[in-house]
């Protein structure tokens, strides 16, 4: 048997009942990873020896009746942008190729402490900026359902991960739809957490306003395990939000019956994909088959949501990155001078050209004179977008919409047109700026690539977010179809 095909909640089970050990599991990915990551080139590092040293280790508790947690040897794929203590952290970027984290993000220790195991680093766009990967110092990482297109992005190394079997759980970071767009991409399930629920602390911050760390997996029970595991209140993150801890496995059940969906009109309109409309108007018809209510639901403003969101973002990424420097992290380029050239040649080696445009982008949103004109307005802007939603979740409990309105496109295709890219986040970025919760479960294949389905839900109720996905992928399974590879 291929253990690394499973799933966590089966593997759990078997490992718990000692039918196959964490051990097995562990070096079932890691010949899988050296099978394929030739192919896929999903993650930065590895972990071999930790790992099955770890693994060792929940072995010998079970085998001597001691209790391990919820992920008990359970390989766990991270993105390179969360904070591993002792173990290269890049964010996908040649400014931070040599950076070693002295300390751990809150989501790992939290992974560690459930048994879970942390196999390695997944590849990602530069600084989580971009929605294919490709913009990674460490080159594309390549969608498993098709090596000549994208996974998405820009947590496009864990979901590529996922679909190719080389993990069984994985983090992303989602700032604008990084964990939704490439588990849409990829044919896997990512959860957008609701803001302040899972703490940021060793979360390199992009735009930290916005962003979330999310679970990804290979389907949504397996998802809201990791979910489960990872949130909760963090004294260490002045933005997590106190709050009781949750089981959100116990909220799955395949009953949606009377729950009310509203299908998002704006989000069916131009630059959406006719077969991928398609795809997620039939998705539409299996939830009401399910006895669920569906009705047009409606969100203003959506003309300017990508304009806003990437005003906020690259104002946000501006002020963030101004820490590399070539004196406190990561790279240093050898040059002579003061420290304003050492600063600025770093900066110029250092940093890859879409993360230098925002760079750019941003300064220029911030400074005097534009300040009130640009990012003041786009706050504005913000603030009413996150009305239509709580208008709009005042009337259904969860709201639809495709995640992504294209299919996985080529490699090389759209990378040298930003404005093209930008314009992709269309469908995820609302759901940043209103920072309410939001899934992406996989809906169905055009031409054998993945499409997936937006689940939207009010603030903190993952719960019946995770519950809708759940109810729809019990009955249309197409989490179970894997990728030829
Ligand atoms: N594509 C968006 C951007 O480039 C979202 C990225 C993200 O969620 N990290 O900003």
């Amino acid at each position: 048997m291929h253990l690394n095909s499973l799933t966590c909640h089966e593997l759990v089970e078997m490992i718990k009942a000692q039918t196959v050990t964490a051990e097995e599991v562990v070096e079932h990915v890691f010949r899988r990873i050296s099978e394929v990551e030739g192919k896929i080139n999903a993650f930065i590092s590895t972990f071999n020896e930790s790992a099955l040293d770890k693994a060792r280790e929940i072995d010998e508790k079970i085998r001597r009746g001691e209790s391990v947690g919820l992920l008990a040897g359970i390989p766990v794929a991270v993105k390179d942008n969360i904070c591993t203590r002792g173990k290269l952290t890049t964010c996908g970027s040649k400014m931070l190729s040599n950076y070693i984290p002295p300390y751990n993000a809150t989501v790992i220790e939290k992974i560690e402490a459930a048994g879970g195991i942390i196999i390695g680093k997944t590849n990602m766009d530069e600084f989580a900026m971009g929605n294919s990967t490709e913009t990674s110092f460490f080159g594309c990482t390549r969608n498993p359902w098709d090596i000549t297109r994208v996974p998405g992005g820009s947590s496009g190394g864990s979901a590529a991960a996922l679909a190719s079997d080389e993990t069984i759980l994985a983090l992303g970071s989602d700032t604008g739809g990084s964990v939704r767009c490439p588990a849409s991409f990829c044919s896997v399930v990512g959860l957008k957490p609701t803001y302040g629920l899972v703490s940021r602390y060793g979360l390199v911050s992009y735009a930290n306003s916005l962003e979330q760390i999310g679970p990804m997996a290979k389907d949504v029970l397996d998802c809201a395990m990791l979910f489960t595991v990872i949130a909760g209140h963090d004294p260490r993150d002045g933005t997590s939000v106190p709050r009781r801890p949750c089981d959100y496995t116990k909220a799955l059940n395949d009953e949606i019956k009377g729950v009310k969906v509203g299908v998002l009109k704006e989000f069916f309109a131009v630059g959406l994909d006719e077969r991928v409309e398609k795809s997620v108007l039939n998705a539409v018809g299996i939830l009401e088959d399910l006895g669920a209510t569906c009705d047009g639901a409606s969100i203003s403003y959506l003309e300017y949501a990508v304009p806003t969101y990437y005003l906020i973002a690259m104002s946000e990424a501006s002020s963030n990155l101004a820490r590399f420097d070539g004196l406190r992290y990561g790279f240093t380029a050898k040059c002579e001078g003061d420290w304003n050239e050492v600063f600025s040649t770093t900066r110029g080696e250092g940093f890859g050209g879409e993360v230098k445009r925002r760079v750019l982008l941003g300064t220029f949103a911030l400074s005097a004179g534009y300040y009130d004109r640009y990012y003041l307005k786009a706050l504005k802007v913000r603030t009413l977008i996150k009305r239509e939603f709580e208008k709009a979740l005042s009337k259904f409990d969860v709201l639809v919409a495709p995640t992504m309105p294209i299919l996985p496109f080529k490699i090389g295709e759209v990378i040298d047109d930003p404005l093209a890219m930008y314009m992709m986040d269309i469908d995820t970025v609302p759901v940043n700026l209103a920072g309410v919760p939001s899934i992406s479960v996989p809906c169905g294949f055009v031409d054998g690539l993945p499409v997936g389905l937006q689940v939207i839900g009010g603030f903190f109720d993952e719960e019946m977010v995770l519950k809708v996905a759940y109810a729809f992928q019990e009955h249309t399974k197409f989490n179970l179809k894997k990728p030829e590879i």
